[in-house]
């Protein structure tokens, strides 16, 4: 049963092409006939079949020559916010309705040019604005584990194909929490990167000091594979890329495996501290997340992880600061779509103001327009003091938090959601009671730390739950050998929804 192309993720499918026991070809044409069988979920936006067999062709070509690396020949998918030459970009919105783009994103031609094949563009919240895929302008995505709950948000698509066996790995974004929360609400492993680590360039901007780019894949030695490719520095085209070389994420996973060399490898967790924050911990979680949590981190300590009390604070007031900050940033970023240079325009208008107008209400959906509405006026005179000033310094002061709590612990851990999965539309009518679910993954985006989520086991009506943990900056490595240790001794990340 379990021989399935789709069963496998990257590292042993790059082993199946690399021992040309199957072609690029054949695992892309056993992608998209399965993208085709489940197009119910609804997490793709966008497919071609004859762009992909090129590229899959193209990376044949490749192995024949003898060429060998990780990702050559391994098909994905891009959320649909990362700009595509070969697919339509909308951003999930209908302000961008066809729009093709004349460039691809830099992550996207850094994983192009290792060889992976793109199997199309995935659903997400309009302009990554959610966390239940369900303020797509186009349709909401279903869980894999429950059809009738949300995946998780704003990279919904990317985290339900990769649950359901659509790609063995997906892009994702997270501004707030969309590439963790997702990842935790489908049962899958997603990483957000320090702030800056990928580049940001080609990426439909929504906050622009917030948003990073990350890999969704089953396991973290996937998610470790993809990253390798898609960090380092792009200085010319994001100014706030971080020019840190790029890093060979997988090497010391592999070693770390039974039967590597372990030369280099992490043999297990002797000496990680893991602070867990009381906030984290409090009544606004679960009894059901907790659960899951507190087994997943004693497993931590069996293999030689301690686990120590830390404080972070100013946790609760992450929730307004990021919901100021991110709407300024947005209200500015979204002026460019005025239906003068691009996206949607309106069929009819009187003068050059009717056009602004009816364009902007036409294209931009109802969660959109509430964040242009609150951040114009947090930035408007008057206000900027009051509003977004105080976020800006309280943000500073969350950001110190963690710096203090690192000096007690190596990683911070606790729950990525305070819940599983809820019902599509539970929450359409209630955006603050969405902006709440928020609570554990905001504060390590102001501060622009890496996160990652990590398959812990399940809760209520038998929903995935993901281990957050969060490192300190630079510390990707950390985490994911963290990530990949807890993997090596659990099989949470390779359990399947039912029917897939
Ligand atoms: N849920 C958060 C929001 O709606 C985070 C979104 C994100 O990370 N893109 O803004």
């Amino acid at each position: 049963m379990s021989t399935d192309l789709h069963d496998l993720g990257v590292a042993e499918l790059a082993a199946q092409l690399a021992a040309r026991k199957v072609s690029s070809v054949e695992v892309t044409q056993h992608f998209l006939a399965r993208i085709g069988q489940h197009a119910d979920l609804g997490a793709f936006l966008a497919t071609d079949h004859e762009v992909s067999l090129a590229q899959a062709g193209a990376a044949d070509t490749r192995l024949a020559a003898g060429e060998r690396s990780p990702l050559l020949g391994v098909p994905l998918a891009h959320k649909d916010v990362f700009v595509t030459r070969d697919f339509p970009s909308t951003a999930g919105s209908r302000m961008l309705e066809n729009y093709r783009s004349p460039f691809d994103a830099t992550v996207v031609s850094k994983l192009a040019g290792a060889g992976m094949v793109s199997l199309g563009k995935l659903n997400c919240d309009e302009f990554a604005m959610g966390s239940g895929n369900d303020n797509s302008a186009w349709k909401p995505v279903h869980n894999p584990w429950d059809i009738s709950r949300v995946p998780g948000g704003s990279s919904g698509g990317s985290a339900a194909a990769v649950a359901a066996r659509l790609a063995p790995a997906t892009t994702g974004t997270d501004t707030g929490g969309s590439i963790r929360q997702p990842a935790s609400l489908s049962g899958i492993t997603g990483i957000k990167p320090t702030y800056g680590r990928c580049s940001r360039y080609g990426m439909v901007a929504f906050a622009s000091s917030l948003d990073q780019a990350g890999p969704m894949a089953r396991s973290a030695l996937d998610c470790a594979l993809l990253l390798s490719s898609m960090a380092g520095p792009d200085l010319d085209r994001d100014s706030t890329s971080l020019d840190l070389p790029a890093i060979d994420y997988a090497t010391d996973l592999i070693a770390a495996q039974p039967g590597g060399t372990g030369a280099k490898g992490q043999k297990s967790l002797q000496g990680l501290r893991i602070g867990l924050p009381s906030q984290f911990f409090g009544a606004g979680c679960s009894a059901d997340v907790l659960q899951a949590v507190r087994a997943a981190l004693a497993e931590f300590e069996k293999l030689g992880a301690t686990l120590v009390d830390v404080d972070l604070p100013l946790t609760e007031l992450s929730i307004p600061v990021y919901y100021v900050i991110a709407p300024a940033e947005a209200s500015s970023n979204l002026s460019r779509f005025d239906g003068v240079r691009y996206g949607h325009r309106a069929a009819s208008y009187g003068d050059l103001t009717d056009m602004y107008k009816k364009s902007r209400s036409e294209g931009f959906g109802d969660e959109v327009t509430r964040r242009i509405m609150i951040g114009t006026y947090v930035l408007s005179h008057g206000y900027y003091d009051a509003y977004y000033l105080k976020a800006q310094k309280i943000r500073r002061l969350i950001a110190e938090d963690f710096q203090k709590a690192f000096t007690q612990c190596d990683i911070i851990a606790g729950p990525v959601s305070p819940t599983v999965a809820w019902k599509i539309g539970e929450k359409s009518d209630d955006p603050v009671a969405s902006y709440l679910a928020d609570i554990y993954t905001l504060s390590s985006s102001l501060a622009g730390l890496p996160g990652m989520s990590v398959p812990a086991g399940f809760g209520a009506h038998q929903m995935p739950v993901g281990l957050q943990l969060i490192g300190n900056y630079f510390k990707e490595a950390q985490l994911l050998g963290a990530a990949h240790q807890f993997q090596l001794a659990t099989d949470w990340h390779t359990r399947r929804p039912p029917g897939i």
